[in-house]
């Protein structure tokens, strides 16, 4: 495993951490013990950055990371996790979530902690008017956090923003090879290091997209330059030959995952590129830009839908019909998010309430994007179609 310092404080990171929101599950519950032995064992491998969050899971990611770090591990990891701005509207809230999550934790103190995706530097001066900001300051001073940093979903001036407002000790932000110029930018991740702020990346594959949505042209321009390094390696790579760049979080959901990213981490050196190999990523880069429609990472943020549009489902169905140029489009949009899902969740289920779009890190029109997923996926018999397929599969 590759390390990389943390310029700050000296600590030296695994330049590959473990985002805890998408453990392996077990029906509708995470699978607790493949879990378990999943974390530990990435732990003996060299990962030493973990990454989970007051709701992720439900809560249960960091209750989970407690009992996989008992025995031993705490002492050898370093845990972030985050506090959300948009739960908390008084002091004795944030205080509340911290004690919970020390509680979950089985810990005295974590070594990173986050406000939970800032968009723009209103909602971090909300978090100093209320007090939360001096109350953080507070907890490092009496060791009960280490570091007070922010994770980000906004534009690039609201990034700059934010940045030139405190004195962080560090950052989180979405980052690969389809966001250099989406969101903080290439140019806040310089901007930070220029600031001597370590940046932690997150969304390195873009919620699985860069893996498993690639546009055919986008997997052969890649085998054709090298046939040993999968799309994930590529993309992880990507980021990793950032020098600015200190640890990159990938959200790893089975062994084989675990597996492959720290085999890719060995060796993944800053600035190590060929000149082919940037001119390749230019090349890939093009090539996805002109294809995908909607810009949703799959983050989950904008659910549950209170009529139960799948909006992520419906982005991701409408978005492969132009990067996979899958002929079955329709009917797989039919399928998934009409018969086999627990209620229709397909776009024209919409009301238009707008309860979704305030929390799209995005800042996608969801309402407008789903009337254009209506208009291009939807034919007027998609209602009675479905009514039909449910009966059949006697789905209720
Ligand atoms: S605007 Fe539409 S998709 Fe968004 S929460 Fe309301 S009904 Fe659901
Ligand atoms: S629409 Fe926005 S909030 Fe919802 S999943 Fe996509 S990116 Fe996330």
């Amino acid at each position: 495993m590759m390390m990389r310092e943390n310029t700050k404080n000296g600590d030296s990171l695994s330049i590959l951490g473990f985002g805890c929101m998408r453990f392996p599950m077990k029906g509708s519950a995470i699978d607790e013990d493949r879990t378990i032995r999943m974390i530990r064992d990435s732990i003996e491998k060299g990962i030493n950055y973990f990454d989970t969050a007051y709701f992720y899971h439900g809560g249960k990611s960091e209750s989970l990371l407690g009992k996989a770090l008992a025995g031993g591990y705490r002492q050898k990891v370093k845990i972030a996790t985050k506090l959300p701005p948009f739960m908390v509207s008084k002091l004795d809230g944030a205080m509340k979530i911290f004690e919970t999550q020390l509680t979950r934790l089985q810990t005295d103190y974590i070594d990173y902690y986050l406000l939970h995706m800032l968009t723009d530097k209103a909602s971090f001066d909300r978090m100093v008017s209320i007090g939360v900001v001096q109350w953080l300051e507070e907890l490092k001073d009496e060791g009960k956090i280490k570091n007070i940093g922010f994770s980000f979903h906004g534009s690039k001036t609201d990034f700059e923003d934010i940045v030139a407002a405190y004195p962080w000790d560090f950052c989180q932000i979405q980052y690969n090879y389809l966001d250099e110029n989406n969101q903080a930018t290439k140019s806040g991740l310089l901007l930070a290091n220029s600031l001597g702020i370590p940046v932690i990346v997150m969304e390195p594959l873009r919620g699985g997209k860069l893996v498993t949505n690639l546009p055919k042209e986008v997997t052969s321009a890649f085998q054709k330059f090298s046939k040993d390094r999968t799309p994930a390696e590529w993309a992880l790579r990507w980021i990793w030959n950032h020098p600015e760049v200190t640890v990159v979080l990938s959200g790893m959901s089975d062994e084989a995952q675990v597996e492959e990213n720290i085999r890719i981490a060995k060796d993944a050196a800053p600035n190590s590129f060929t000149k082919e190999e940037l001119e390749l990523f230019d090349k890939v880069k093009a090539i996805m830009h002109e294809k995908t429609k909607i810009p949703c990472t799959a983050c989950n943020y904008c659910m549950p839908c209170p009529f139960g549009v799948n909006i992520p489902g419906c982005f991701s169905a409408y978005n492969s019909k132009y990067l996979l140029e899958d002929k079955r489009y329709r009917w797989k949009y039919m399928q998934t998010l009409g018969v086999l899902s627990k209620q229709p969740a397909y776009a024209s289920v919409c009301t238009e309430c707008g309860k979704c779009e305030r929390n799209c890190p995005q800042k996608i029109e969801i309402r407008k994007e789903l009337k254009t997923v209506k208009r291009e996926m939807e034919g007027i018999f998609i209602k009675p179609l479905v009514a039909v397929a449910r009966k059949i599969a006697r789905v209720k």
